[in-house]
C-alpha cells in the first residue's frame, strides 16, 4: 500500500519514485540558506517544498530534513460537514463564539507590536511576557513559566478540567519576533493575540478536560522553547489530546486558511476544516508534511497537532521584515480563525 501511494503520489508531482528525497522542516532563512549549495528543488507549492540531496550534505544539517513518507499533499477541503455535536451543542457553541471581539484582538496586536523588539531573551522581550502573566493572572488561569535559558522563558496558563483533568488541550502560539522594530505584528502577535481572547472567551466555560495556553520563546531560533517544553511532558501524566499552534494568522488575501500537520493526522485536520466549515466563513486548505513552526515539537513526539497559518502561497509580504505591521491585517479573518479554533476546542470538550 505504502509503494503504492508512494507511486500516486510521485506521478502526480510527475516524479519516479526515489528514496532520496526529502521534505525541509525548516523555514528560518539562516538554517535555508545552509541548505540550499546541497539540495535542488524537485517540488515546491506552498509550504511543502521537497528536495534531492546533492553530494556530502553535513551530518548537522540533517535534521532540517525529513525522509519523504509518500503520502504528502495539499488541497483544499471540499469534504461533507460531519459532526457528532447536536443541534443544540452546535447553538451552545455558536453563542459562546459570538463572545469574540475583534476591538479587543486588534488591541492586543497593536499593544504587542508596540514594544521595541519582542527577540528572544530582550529586557522588551521579557516585558510583554511579563504584561501577558497579569492579563491571564486577571483572566482566573494558574500560571507557570518553563526556561530555557537566562530570560528565556514560555508562558503556560492553565485551567483544570472538571471530568478528565488528565485529558489535556493545549494553545499555542509565539511571543518571540525576529527582532525588526515594532514590528513582527503577523509574526506573531496575532497568533498570541487569538491566544489571549480564547483564554478571555474561556474565563468561565467549565471544562471537562484541561485547557492549557502556552506561549512560547525562541521559537525563530528553531523552536528552542517549544522543543524545551515538549521535554517536560515526558515525565508527566497527563495525555494531550490536541496541541493547536497558531502563527501568522492576520493576512488576508483570499480567506483561505492553511491547516498543517502531518499525514497521520489528516482526520484532525479534517474536523477542524469542518469546524471552519460550521462555525465560519474561513475556506480551508489541508497541508500534509508540516514544517517551520512549534507544531513540529510536537508532532515529533506523537502529540496530536495542527497548525493554523494564513495561506503560505499568498503570504504576508512583509514576512520577517520591518514592515511586517498592523496596517497589513485584517481583523475579520483573525476574528473567524479565532471562532474556528474555540470551535474544535468545544467540540472536543462536547
Ligand atoms: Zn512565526
Amino acid at each position: 500500500m505504502r509503494i503504492l501511494l508512494l507511486a500516486l503520489l510521485f506521478l502526480s508531482l510527475g516524479l519516479s519514485p526515489r528514496s532520496d528525497l526529502f521534505q525541509v522542516v525548516t523555514s528560518h532563512p539562516a538554517e535555508i540558506e545552509e541548505l540550499n549549495p546541497y539540495v535542488e528543488t524537485v517540488h515546491k507549492e506552498g509550504r511543502l517544498w521537497i528536495v534531492e540531496l546533492k553530494e556530502n550534505v553535513p551530518e548537522e544539517l540533517f535534521h532540517h530534513l525529513r525522509p519523504l513518507n509518500g503520502d504528502e499533499k495539499s488541497y483544499i477541503f471540499k469534504g461533507l460537514v460531519l459532526t457528532k455535536a447536536s443541534k443544540m451543542s452546535k447553538d451552545t457553541i455558536r453563542e459562546r463564539l459570538s463572545l469574540v471581539n475583534q476591538t479587543l484582538i486588534m488591541n492586543d496586536i497593536k499593544n504587542l507590536s508596540s514594544y521595541q523588539t519582542r527577540y528572544t531573551g530582550t529586557k522588551e522581550n521579557q516585558k510583554a511576557l511579563s504584561e501577558l502573566k497579569v492579563r491571564l493572572t486577571g483572566l482566573g488561569y494558574k500560571l507557570t513559566e518553563d526556561c530555557f535559558g537566562p530570560g528565556k522563558c514560555n508562558l503556560i496558563a492553565e485551567k483544570k478540567g472538571f471530568e478528565k483533568p488528565q485529558d489535556v488541550m493545549i494553545v499555542v502560539a509565539h511571543i518571540d519576533s525576529v527582532g525588526e522594530e515594532n514590528a513582527g505584528a503577523d509574526d506573531n502577535a496575532s497568533g498570541v493575540a487569538a491566544l489571549l481572547e480564547m483564554a478571555r472567551v474561556l474565563k468561565d466555560y467549565k471544562n471537562k478536560s484541561t485547557l492549557r495556553f502556552l506561549i512560547t520563546n525562541g521559537e525563530e531560533q528553531n523552536l528552542l522553547g517549544s522543543k524545551h517544553y515538549v521535554e517536560t511532558l515526558k515525565n508527566s501524566k497527563d495525555t494531550v489530546t490536541l496541541a493547536l499552534t497558531m502563527d501568522m494568522i492576520g493576512y488576508n488575501d483570499n480567506n483561505l486558511v492553511e491547516l498543517e500537520t502531518n499525514v497521520e493526522y489528516e482526520d484532525l485536520a479534517i474536523h477542524f476544516a469542518q469546524s471552519a466549515a460550521l462555525y465560519t466563513n474561513l475556506k480551508t486548505k489541508i497541508t500534509l508534511g508540516a514544517w517551520g513552526s512549534d507544531h513540529l515539537s510536537f508532532l515529533l513526539q506523537n502529540i496530536p497537532s495542527i497548525l493554523v497559518v494564513e495561506n503560505w502561497e499568498t503570504r504576508n509580504p512583509c514576512y520577517h521584515q520591518a514592515c511586517d505591521k498592523l496596517d497589513l491585517l485584517n481583523g475579520n479573518y483573525i476574528s473567524e480563525i479565532t471562532k474556528l479554533n474555540l470551535g474544535v476546542l468545544l467540540q472536543k470538550d462536547l
